[in-house]
């Protein structure tokens, strides 16, 4: 059956045919009153040009980064600004300052956020991966879980290699939340494939409640996350957040529950998680 064609809005004056033509939607829709503010301030042609491409240029950046962000698969808003570093004295605002200049994703290294729950590790993913978009990559959100889930599944249908180069696309991507679960031998190798097919080209950012040391339980594969680590840590940020959770913070101050909860930050924050890393170590030793 031959698709209907759904009627456009041609334009009949040339000018806005032509800023239709070379995509110019950001002049063609405000062309008078553009020009109108121009004649208003005096703009010589060269200075209307300039005010004109301005505006494309801004409309354009708006879009894309909209469109980028919906891309992203963030799980709720966060950024920077939000962050309270002063609750948090384990992280040094300094080094998260120079993460969010987005120079580690250019160069394809990783970053790891390790600690107990509700500390912000999260909070932090979103809002680095929020600067990086401002600065022009793109930015995959996933969990470890489902992300694990996803190469499982494309693996039994034989089509992983597909998996492997949709998680391969974005510049940056965010596996949150490793560890929290213990994964299949199995999927201790897909995971180790989807490592090797980034490592020196597309950057990662992994949270876990889990220190290094005990990634060989996380994968219940010691052989295949020495491998992994391997990879991770060549090129590496290891930042590792200490404290009490920040979500239970104010529950705790109004005395609804007693400090601290058994199991929180039982995993990481021990000395055991001495980075293994060619990188920077944590913010504090
Ligand atoms: P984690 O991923 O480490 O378990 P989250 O990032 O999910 O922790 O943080 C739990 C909640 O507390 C979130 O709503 C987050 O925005 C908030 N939060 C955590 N730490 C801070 C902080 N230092 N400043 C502001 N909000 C925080
Ligand atoms: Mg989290």
């Amino acid at each position: 059956m031959p698709r209907t064609k759904k009627p456009v809005d041609l334009p009949t004056d040339p000018l806005d045919a032509m800023l239709a033509r070379l995509k110019l939607g950001g002049i063609r829709d405000q062309l008078d009153s553009l020009l109108d503010e121009a004649a208003r301030s005096n703009l010589s042609t060269r200075e209307t040009l300039i005010m004109l491409c301005e505006r494309e240029i801004a409309r354009k950046d708006h879009r894309r980064i909209e469109m980028a962000l919906k891309l992203a698969h963030f799980p709720a808003v966060k950024d920077l600004a939000s962050f309270d570093f002063e609750a948090q004295p384990s992280i040094d605002p300094k080094q998260i300052r120079d993460l969010a200049a987005s120079r580690w994703i250019a160069n394809g290294e990783n970053v790891l956020l390790l600690g107990p729950p509700g500390v912000g590790k999260t909070h932090l993913a979103i809002a680095l991966g929020r600067e990086a978009i401002l600065a022009g990559y793109s930015v995959q959100f996933t969990t470890a879980m489902t992300l694990v889930a996803g190469l499982a599944k494309a693996h039994a249908e034989k089509r992983l290699d597909d998996k492997l180069l949709g998680f391969s696309k974005a510049k940056l991507l965010i596996v949150d939340e490793l560890g929290y679960l213990p994964l299949e031998p199995d999927a201790a190798h897909l995971f180790f494939q989807l490592v090797s097919r980034r490592y020196e080209t597309g950057a990662m950012l992994i949270t876990s409640n889990r220190s290094v040391a005990e990634w060989g339980t996380v994968f219940a594969d010691p052989v295949v996350a020495t491998a992994i680590l391997d990879r991770l840590l060549h090129h590496s940020h290891v930042l590792t957040i200490r404290g009490d959770s920040y979500r239970l913070r104010a529950k705790r101050k109004s005395g609804l529950i007693k400090a601290p909860l058994a199991g929180d930050g039982a995993a990481v924050g021990s000395a055991s998680l001495r980075p293994v890393t060619g990188g920077q170590g944590p913010a504090r030793p």
